[in-house]
């Protein structure tokens, strides 16, 4: 189908998904998208509606996920089923050039080149929201991690980020699969 969901092809059994103009809209809009990743994470979801900061709180545990909170994550202020264009162009705009965007009482959007880098970025995502949400939970305010740390944390590189990260989870997933057919 194409990003508005129509296609020759589509027939009457199918049906496209709810939400369709999340991904069409972002595609029409970012040519440098090549995935575009929407889903409903509970600690993305908590830490939205609880207005929890999404600050950096950790270092070397997930180096792209901290550079994440480092740089800004947009949120999105709206709750809505993004079952429009017109409903995504906020959305989108609030987005800017962010890869990422949490979107209040609702979940999250997520894109990347290709979708090994948006699948490990909204991996790593989910990883930042679950330590912030379990500090939170704690009562504790995590401290800042010093800039000297910050500064010294590398930049592990696309293949080492995305591709070992892509490879694991496919992998996981096969041997689950063995597993459950056993
Ligand atoms: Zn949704």
């Amino acid at each position: 189908m194409d990003f508005d969901g129509k296609g020759p092809h589509k027939g009457e059994q199918y049906q496209v998904p709810n939400e369709l103009p999340i991904h069409g809209e972002i595609y029409k809009k970012r040519p440098e998208a090549g995935c575009v990743i929407h889903a409903h994470p509970k600690e993305a979801l908590i830490c939205g509606i609880s207005e929890i900061e999404l600050r950096p709180i950790f270092g070397a545990f997930n180096i792209p996920a901290m550079r994440m909170a480092l740089e800004g994550i947009p949120v999105f202020p709206r709750s809505y089923l993004v079952n429009r264009p017109e409903l995504a162009a906020p959305l989108i705009e609030i987005m800017g050039e962010k890869p990422i965007c949490l979107m209040k009482g609702h979940g999250i959007t997520v894109t990347g080149k290709s979708v090994e880098e948006a699948t490990v970025r909204a991996l790593n995502f989910n990883a930042l929201t679950r330590a912030i949400l379990q500090v939170a939970q704690t009562g504790r305010r995590a401290p800042e991690i010093s800039a000297e740390d910050i500064e010294k944390l590398p930049d592990l590189g696309s293949t080492f980020t995305d591709t070992w990260v892509w490879r694991y989870y496919v992998r996981k997933l096969k041997e689950e699969d063995l597993r459950l057919s056993h």
